[in-house]
């Protein structure tokens, strides 16, 4: 029997993404009630917006088992599992249609602006348990509130770039410079973007697959237009440890990527800095940028930047729930251990649901990339197996919930985000310590 009160209201799911319809093909299959507020207007709004970009995961790592069997009864024709999917496929392919099956217990154009208990701020202890949630939500009609059993916040981290700043905030001079400065991987193959880029002097920020996606498309714009300029921002002291783990990463297509890009630093036009975290970004006269890194080095006649330093999860919707979250990666506390780039081993993060997703405020959890907070490591798998889980434990199935049906690829991909410049003491699991930022992206396709 489930603990929570109110079985006639419905469980809400913030986004619409993986992870959101996971949930919800997970609640359709167990006939509770259920609600997903998608803020965009359609589904896998986020991942639209990488569209251009082609996974590391084959299609078989893409679709929720439950899910799945949810659009075979509606005539869905699944994609060839060893096929590698771009963002906007994954969209088209999955999300969509998945979204469309889920019919009107999917509302676009809803965003949730805030989570409460029904009539009690974050202060109040009397009847809070037994209280139902309001989920506060805009739309383009006005504002709405929306009464809950339970609130699964799959929210993502997409909206939350870090800045450019080499501590965390942005660099001075950062937002006057925001004309020049790209916080997501573009899309080389578009005409506006490449005329963008070709010939001029990018600077590219961060270690992540992004970051290696960037440089590869980048040395690839540079083979046809030659005076273009890489320069290659680097936090740690040297650049060696962020190309480790490729050999032995088993998602085949994420080492390769690191293998690509470790050959188009070697042999192109990629000039590297290390030690560089970013204390200042000016203007000079001729309208070119110049970045002044803390320990004084300096990178001059900048046109165009590309920070690719990782994402942060926006938790100020939930300020009246009660929340406990790891101080580090805003990661709920019982998780973060197990995903923490300072001190978790290399291997798979092992599978993990309703327990460690748990917080104060029963009833409510996060789930999927917003679930890791800045930890960057998150696979969609995971994600299909938290909601799973998640679910379970609000039907009240708790030996479900607390088993574990999933085995993870293991990946040679450290950790590293909290390390510093001392790979010696490097917390990262393969004895290196790995770039500041370790997001796991693909490359964008180049169609030229
Ligand atoms: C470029 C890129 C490539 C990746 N490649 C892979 C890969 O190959 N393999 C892999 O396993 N993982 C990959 N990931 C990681 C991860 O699996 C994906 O990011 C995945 O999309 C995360 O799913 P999610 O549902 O948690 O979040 P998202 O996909 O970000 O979905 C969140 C949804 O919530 C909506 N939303 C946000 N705020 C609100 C609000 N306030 N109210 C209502 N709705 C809201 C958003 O519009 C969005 O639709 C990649 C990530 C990126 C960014």
């Amino acid at each position: 029997m489930s603990d929570l009160q109110h079985p006639e209201l419905p469980v809400i799911v913030i986004g619409a993404g993986p992870a959101g319809l996971a949930a919800a093909a997970q609640l359709r299959s167990r006939d509770l009630p259920f609600l997903v507020l998608e803020a965009g207007h359609v589904a896998g709004a986020a991942v639209r917006e990488w569209s251009h970009v082609r996974l590391f995961s084959p299609w078989s790592e893409l679709i929720d088992p439950v899910a799945a069997e949810l659009l075979a009864g509606a005539g869905w024709t699944s994609p060839d599992p060893v096929a590698y999917p771009t963002g906007g496929a994954w969209a088209d392919g999955y999300l969509q249609p998945l979204a469309d099956a889920l019919g009107d217990t999917v509302r676009l154009g809803t965003k949730v602006v805030g989570v409460a208990k029904r009539g009690r701020d974050r202060l109040v202890d009397s009847g809070r348990e037994d209280e139902s949630f309001t989920v506060h939500v805009e739309t383009a009609s006005g504002e709405e509130r929306i009464a809950a059993r339970a609130v699964i916040d799959a929210s993502g981290t997409w909206t939350g770039p870090n800045p450019l700043g080499g501590d965390g905030l942005p660099a001075l001079g950062e937002h006057a410079a925001a004309d020049r400065i790209a916080y997501r991987i573009p899309d080389f193959a578009e005409p506006g973007t490449r005329a963008r880029y070709a010939g001029r002097h990018v600077v590219v920020a961060g270690t992540g697959a992004s970051a290696k996606g960037a440089l590869i498309a980048l040395a690839a714009l540079a083979d046809d237009e030659p005076s273009t300029r890489i320069s290659w921002l680097v936090r740690r002291a040297s650049v060696g440890a962020a190309f480790e783990g490729s050999e032995d990463d088993e998602l085949a297509e994420r080492g390769a990527l690191g293998r690509r890009a470790q050959e188009a630093v070697a042999s192109g036009p990629v000039r590297t800095l290390n030690s560089f975290r970013t204390s200042s970004v000016d203007r000079a006269d001729d309208g070119t940028l110049t970045l002044t890194s803390m320990d004084g080095q300096v990178v001059e006649g900048v046109d165009e930047v590309i920070a690719l330093t990782g994402f942060r999860p926006d938790l100020s919707m939930l300020s009246e729930i009660r929340l406990d979250l790891d101080p580090v990666l805003d990661a709920p506390r019982r998780l973060a251990p197990m995903i923490d780039p300072n001190v978790h081993s290399c291997g798979s993060v092992a599978p993990h649901g309703a327990k460690e997703l748990a917080q104060p405020e029963v009833g409510f959890y996060l789930a999927g990339m917003k679930s890791y907070g800045r930890a960057t490591s998150f696979l969609t798998l995971t994600g299909f197996e938290q909601t799973r889980s998640i679910v379970a434990e609000i039907a009240g199935d708790h030996e479900s919930a607390a088993r574990v049906e999933l085995t993870l690829p293991e990946t040679g991909v450290c950790g590293g985000s909290g390390t510093f410049d001392d790979d010696a003491v490097s917390g990262g699991c393969c004895g290196t310590s790995a770039g500041p930022e370790l997001i796991t992206l693909g490359l964008p396709v180049r169609t030229s």
